[in-house]
């Protein structure tokens, strides 16, 4: 019996990580990683404050503010911050303790943490999200630095957030440093950071897709969740590889492809200027034969799929869905997300794949799959260290090759440490969970 509240997020996603180390022969061959699982499993420290702002009105505004420094065992705490009305401990946990493996698995050194608060930008002014930003950094520019702590966005937060979160640090703390990743060209950024886990997540399924023996990206279906920067840049990237992109998403609804629809560019530009106003695809009228359905995820409204790539926020994929894109023909699914697919949801694919062997389905977990924001962020500390910036090819080859790595580190640490029968493609979540727990176990 524990003595803490519960903390379901972050139970999930212990438990997904724990069981595959479990079911492997890692804590055999290395007894003491038990332990040190154990001790990865608690923050290093967690800090908790007041938000307090001014609304148009002139009233006070009061929100939780969380800076949740897991792991820095590998180097500074690294992990974005989250702006949503469902923002708690028990979910920067879960994502702290993901962006722990995570940031492993780009092959950079960065440690693991999580921050944000449960503020809604929606339906705020933008007046009001500068002043929450604001009083939100003069907290949190206590317990940061480009040493110490770097942020970036997550949900919530984008380029034009984390400019009034670098200014207001600058000013607090009298320093220009690479505090914050995902940082406008013009004072620091990187090219590519934009579109980077979009991008990644492209690059990551396309070596799904040529090691199983499919082809390529051309002429695949794609079903993608959400419609933010994870699934804009997926998209647009998707499509350029000559790939079909069926649907995407938001809190509201879904856009799905209806006869020989597809999402196009100009959709994806369009929405992307949709989600800058904080609107939702209620307003979008397509001329490229979409629909709008509200009120539900895409999953089963899709047809016929190759690839299903949730790209939204957690628990996106539930058992009823995972079983419903099996019977769509889905072969490969990856998170954009973080924890995209509940439980459930993985181990209905999990199963197919050792079942069905080869033509089964192949499930990659976010912390693989989307570590290319990241990795493009701990690039841009590299840049702000050196006081350089690279070209968008320079920062793209290296995406390409961090995607690359990050793919056959967790093939052949399954190969290594989990047991498969003949023609059984290899997990690919215990692979990565692996890989990534032992680079951090060493270090600690
Ligand atoms: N929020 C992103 C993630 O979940 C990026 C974090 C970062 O760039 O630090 O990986």
């Amino acid at each position: 019996m524990s003595n803490i509240p519960s903390e379901p997020e972050f139970e999930q996603a212990y438990n997904e990580l724990a069981s595959t180390l479990e079911h492997s022969s890692l804590f055999e061959r290395n007894p003491e990683y038990r332990t040190a699982l154990k001790i990865a499993s608690i923050p290093e420290r967690v800090i908790q404050f007041r938000v307090l702002w001014e609304d148009d009105a002139g009233n006070a505004q009061v929100n939780r503010g969380y800076r949740v420094q897991f792991n820095s065992a590998l180097g500074p705490y690294k992990g974005g911050l989250r702006l949503h009305p469902t923002v708690n401990l028990s979910i920067l946990k879960f994502l702290g303790f993901e962006q722990i493996f995570k940031n492993a698995l780009t092959g950079l050194m960065m440690g693991g943490g999580k921050g944000g608060a449960d503020f809604d930008p929606k339906g705020k002014s933008d007046n009001e999200i500068r002043r929450f930003c604001v009083a939100f950094m003069r907290e949190l520019s206590k317990h940061i630095g480009a040493n110490t702590d770097v942020p970036a966005g997550d949900i919530g937060v984008s380029g034009r957030e984390i400019g009034w979160l670098f200014g207001t640090y600058r000013k607090e703390r009298n320093l220009f440093e690479g505090v914050l990743t995902g940082k406008g060209l013009d004072w620091g950024g990187s090219l590519i950071r934009p579109e980077a886990t979009g991008y990644g997540l492209i690059y990551y399924v396309g070596h799904m897709i040529e090691y199983a023996g499919a082809g390529n990206w051309a002429g695949k279906r794609v079903a993608i969740s959400g419609s933010g920067n994870v699934a804009q840049y997926a998209a647009l990237k998707a499509i350029e590889l000559g790939a079909t992109v069926v649907s995407l998403s938001d809190s509201k609804g879904s856009l799905v492809a209806e006869g020989d629809g597809h999402i196009t560019p100009e959709d994806v530009n369009a929405i992307m200027g949709i989600k800058v106003k904080r609107e939702s695809l209620t307003s979008y009228t397509s001329s490229s034969g979409l629909k709008y359905i509200d009120g539900v995820r895409p999953w089963l409204h899709v047809g016929k799929v190759d690839v299903a790539l949730p790209c939204a926020t957690q628990n996106e994929v539930s058992k009823e869905e995972a079983e419903g894109l099996l019977a769509a023909g889905v072969k490969f699914v990856a998170e954009g997300s973080n924890m995209g697919c509940t439980l459930e949801a993985i181990n209905v694919f999990e199963a197919e794949r050792k079942e069905k062997k080869a033509e089964s389905v192949w499930y990659a977990p976010g912390k693989a799959a989307n570590c290319g924001g990241v990795a493009v962020s701990g690039l841009e500390m590299a840049q702000n260290s050196q006081r350089l910036q690279w070209t968008s090819e320079e920062v793209d080859q290296k995406l390409k090759d961090i995607m690359k790595t990050a793919f056959f580190q967790g093939l052949n640490t399954a190969k290594e440490y989990v047991k498969a029968e003949e023609g059984e493609l290899p997990s690919l979540v215990a692979g990565s969970n692996i890989a990534g727990f032992v680079k951090v176990a060493k270090a600690m």
